[in-house]
């Protein structure tokens, strides 16, 4: 019988994800290479988009596609990954989400460009930004159109299953890829997570009291035993999926939300602004003035980049109104 065949494509991604697959151990990366072919895999050798364009449609059992859909290039591979594959993953937060790429939605193209490549204060641009089309010794060169808005994989094309992470937890890999090759993939739509919240896996001490004052990582050492949100740290860990086994937190650093909303949240950044409402006493009766809570909110630096720091395209937000809108 022939080994199932296996495609890592990669989308928007600083390749964070495919790399992790290189951190499972040993005896089940060898494991599950013994048992799989491998038909297209960039990172890992010189495979070329011609290799993965002649599988025959529906032939790889199968992809693992990494990374956000942000351009025209990603969006072809997300096509022919969904045409040829029986199985298609979103492998880690910028494909489940759009991920940290999908927080360019607050602005437009015009607006990336313009921030990244002239108005940066650590910009040595000196105002060249790239061209579309260029010719170097003879051969024209086309980089893919980015598109305005940044979408995850199954906003593009139907996705089977989703490996949420940033990256994703090793645990979590060798059990999609085990349940690969021992032919046993859970019913499609699954997540491979937990399904309760990180909060509800977290072993620190909660004492459900309320905060006035909310705090930066960098300006105390939290107590190691006590919940980080009711030290004032702000931790996203009551609106995110468990199963990542709370590596940050155990390292008494706050979670960030890799791990997505829980499974009853459609928006993790307004599930976490509730929570955090709720710590700092504000969904019950206050003597609070409005300028006292707006002066408390305020304690929340990036707002944007901490409730909506993984998900924003998937939020009902998705994406920053256009002026011209
Ligand atoms: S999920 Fe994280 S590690 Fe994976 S591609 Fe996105 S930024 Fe990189
Ligand atoms: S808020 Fe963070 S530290 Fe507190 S219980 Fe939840 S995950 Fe743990
Ligand atoms: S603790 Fe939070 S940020 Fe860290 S891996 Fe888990 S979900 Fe991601």
């Amino acid at each position: 019988m022939e080994n199932p065949k296996i495609a890592i494509v990669l989308g928007a991604t600083c390749a964070g994800c495919d790399y992790s697959l290189l951190d499972l151990p040993p005896e089940v990366l060898l494991d599950v290479l013994g048992k799989v072919e491998i038909v297209y895999w960039p990172t890992a050798t010189d495979f070329k988009l011609e290799d993965l364009k002649a599988v025959p449609d529906g032939e790889i059992a199968l992809t693992l596609y990494e990374g956000a859909v942000n351009n025209e290039e990603n969006e072809e591979l997300a096509r022919i990954s969904r045409q040829k594959s029986q199985n298609l993953l979103a492998f880690g937060a910028c494909s489940c989400f759009g991920g940290l790429p999908g927080l360019a939605n607050v602005t437009t193209r015009e607006g990336l460009f313009r921030q990244a490549y002239l108005d940066a204060p650590s910009n040595e641009s000196n105002g060249v930004t790239p061209l579309r089309v260029s010719t170097v010794d003879g051969h024209e060169l086309t980089i893919p159109d980015t598109f305005d808005t940044v979408r995850a994989l199954h906003q593009v094309v139907p996705v089977d299953y989703y490996l949420p992470g940033c990256p994703p937890p090793l645990d979590l890999i060798g059990e999609a890829l085990t349940a690969l090759v021992t032919g046993d993939l859970p019913p499609k739509g699954h997540v491979f997570g937990s399904s309760k919240s990180l909060c509800d896996e977290c072993d620190r001490r909660k004492e459900s009291k309320s905060i006035h004052e909310l705090h930066g990582i960098h300006e105390l050492i939290p107590d190691e035993e006590k919940c980080l949100l009711e030290q004032g740290i702000l931790c996203l860990g009551p609106a995110t999926r468990g199963g990542c086994g709370y590596p940050c937190v155990k390292m008494n650093l706050r979670c960030w939300g890799c791990m997505g909303p829980t499974p009853e949240s459609i928006d993790q950044g307004a599930n976490m602004l509730s929570a955090l409402a709720s710590v700092l006493g504000l969904d019950r009766e206050t003597d609070l003035t409005d300028e006292a809570i707006e002066v408390l909110m305020k304690q929340v630096k990036d707002p944007l980049g901490f409730f909506y720091r993984f998900t924003m395209p998937t939020s009902l937000l998705k994406r920053a109104v256009r002026r011209n809108q």
